[in-house]
């Protein structure tokens, strides 16, 4: 009944002139070469309508790699409707039925699509060779694995049975289906927030991000390959709010699955509060929202090792994860130092088409996204708040969205560039008298609403470990010298506190348990 512990998946290098190289860009190759419809898919039905939607590459955005249409408000009524007739039959399998599917799934993923999935999410979502392999392949086929895993173990805890009666759990399925709303940074996400809920015998909408929109659809012909039955998960590129209002004014709605920003969050809430008295039953909300993510230096860091893991958290995936480190609080007798080693690799971060094997990061994924960042910039070139831009600063739209990776020094430490999400590769430092540094790490904890990442550099363990203890509430992921990003499931399972989310903990073992309504079931015969 239960599975041995999953391994995590190697991740594979990629050397120019390796089989797996040569895959990825015959794969890239030719999703690069066409426009791919992608279809609504509601029980066996497959719809395109007039796909009047485009997915296009972040950084070559005349490129469109894929057409899609919304679901309608009568789409998503109708995929309900078929979800809850395919719930009948899927519930009452067995969580082992169930966790095989996924299991193979994860089998597909490793091999015969792996390069689709990379590819898609490279061309689609701005991401180089590694930040690819390391989401679409390597996350989200631990995701299967270690869900599936976890899942089948939860069985083994049993209410204790004696001579009396024989007491036993059963790991139910929520009442009703469940609303899966995913981001465009992690592909693996959008996987894990329809995959876990199904997995636990519940039906799922899945609206994917309009930003990865065919990367998600891959993830979901996979599922429905290794064996999801029609109805189960149902695939709906849809309109932010006609999607969220259909779903959160519906009386069976069980639960919303969330990745995304804090305000879209919130009204789901809202929402879900205005319609209490409609539900049969009273609605999960699970969340993961954005993040203010620091990075902390200690005068005793080791500087070698800040500067480098302050460039992979910022600047990886130009600073899109959520978990990014967006803020650094440096002593003053090492800002010389910390420029001096960060400028020296800034100089060697290449940015560029993400076809180019050789870059770093590519653009940001939206004209939206763009805008944003580049509000922030301009105020920072413009000196709001005593900023001043140290490195980068460029923006460049006429291609491709790119921003050149940013270091931003203020000396405001409630300034908006230091406190307020800006989702892109734009670091702002602060510096602080060596003096002051337990009260500069007590004022971190507060300075933002977040509570999602957070790092801790310090050559002195009893300083690590006193942060540690003032940092409890202050975010979900702690890290004690290492970066801020690459948490790895069932390694560090992820999740944010406070507006960052409910903190459920991807990639833990105890996620599976968020889809299930267990029943306790005392027998006397
Ligand atoms: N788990 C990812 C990391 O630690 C971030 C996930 C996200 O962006 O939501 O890098």
């Amino acid at each position: 009944q239960f599975m041995k512990k999953p391994t995590n998946e190697p991740i594979l290098d990629y050397k120019k002139g390796s089989t797996e190289r040569k895959a990825l860009e015959k794969a890239l190759e030719e999703y690069a070469s066409k426009t791919i419809d992608v279809p609504l898919v509601i029980g066996k039905e497959r719809i395109t309508r007039k796909l009047e939607h485009e997915q296009v590459m972040p950084s070559d955005h005349k490129h469109v790699i894929a057409k899609y249409t919304w679901a309608t408000e009568d789409d998503i009524k109708h995929a309900i409707e078929t979800g809850l007739e395919a719930r009948e039959k899927w519930h009452m399998k067995t969580l082992k039925e169930r966790a095989d599917i996924l299991l193979h799934a994860a089998d597909l993923c490793a091999g015969k699509y792996r390069m689709a999935l990379n590819a898609t999410t490279m061309l689609g979502q701005g991401k180089n060779i590694l930040q690819a392999e390391i989401d679409a392949a390597c996350e989200l086929i631990d995701f299967f694995r270690f869900n599936a895993y976890f899942a089948l173990d939860l069985e083994k805890y049993q209410p204790i049975s004696t001579k009396a009666s024989k007491n036993s759990m059963l790991y139910r399925a929520l009442e009703g289906f469940v609303a899966a709303i995913a981001p465009f940074n992690f592909t693996a996400i959008g996987g894990n927030l329809a995959s876990a809920p199904a997995l636990m015998g519940n039906v799922v909408l899945w609206k994917p991000s309009d930003t990865a929109v065919l990367s998600n659809y891959i993830i979901y012909q996979i599922l429905e390959e290794a064996g999801i039955p029609p109805g189960v998960i149902s695939f709906l590129p849809s309109d932010g709010p006609v999607f969220g209002n259909t779903v959160c004014d519906h009386k069976h709605l069980a639960a919303i699955n969330f990745t995304g920003s804090v305000p879209t969050f919130k009204y789901i809430w809202k929402r879900v509060g205005e319609n209490l008295d409609k539900y049969v039953s009273y609605p999960k909300l699970i969340g993961e929202c954005g993040g203010k993510n620091f990075h902390f230096i200690h005068p005793s860091a080791d500087m070698d090792s800040v500067a480098p893991a302050t460039i992979r958290s910022t600047y990886e995936y130009s600073g899109q994860k959520c978990s990014a480190c967006s803020r650094i609080y440096l002593p003053e007798s090492q800002w010389e130092t910390f420029k001096e080693k960060f400028s020296a690799i800034h100089k060697q971060v290449k940015m560029g088409d993400v076809r180019d094997g050789s870059i770093f990061m590519s653009a940001v994924i939206d004209s939206k996204a763009f805008a944003r960042i580049k509000k922030y910039i301009d105020a920072a070139k413009s000196g709001t708040d005593g900023a001043k831009i140290i490195l980068g600063g460029k923006c460049d739209d006429s291609k491709g969205y790119f921003v050149e990776p940013t270091l931003i020094q203020v000396t405001n430490p409630e300034s908006k560039i230091l406190t307020e999400e800006i989702f892109g590769p734009v670091l702002t430092a602060y510096v602080y008298p060596d003096s002051e540094v337990e009260s500069v790490v007590r004022s971190i904890k507060d300075a933002t609403p977040y509570g999602l990442t957070g790092a801790v550099f310090s050559g002195d363990k009893d300083f690590l470990y006193k942060a540690r203890d003032i940092l409890r509430d202050a975010v979900g992921n702690l890290y004690l010298n290492d970066k801020s990003t690459g948490s790895i499931v069932g390694q560090q399972p992820f999740g944010g506190a406070r507006m960052s989310g409910t903190n459920d903990k991807a990639g833990g073992p105890h996620y599976a348990l968020k889809w299930s309504s267990p029943q306790t079931i005392k027998e006397t015969f």
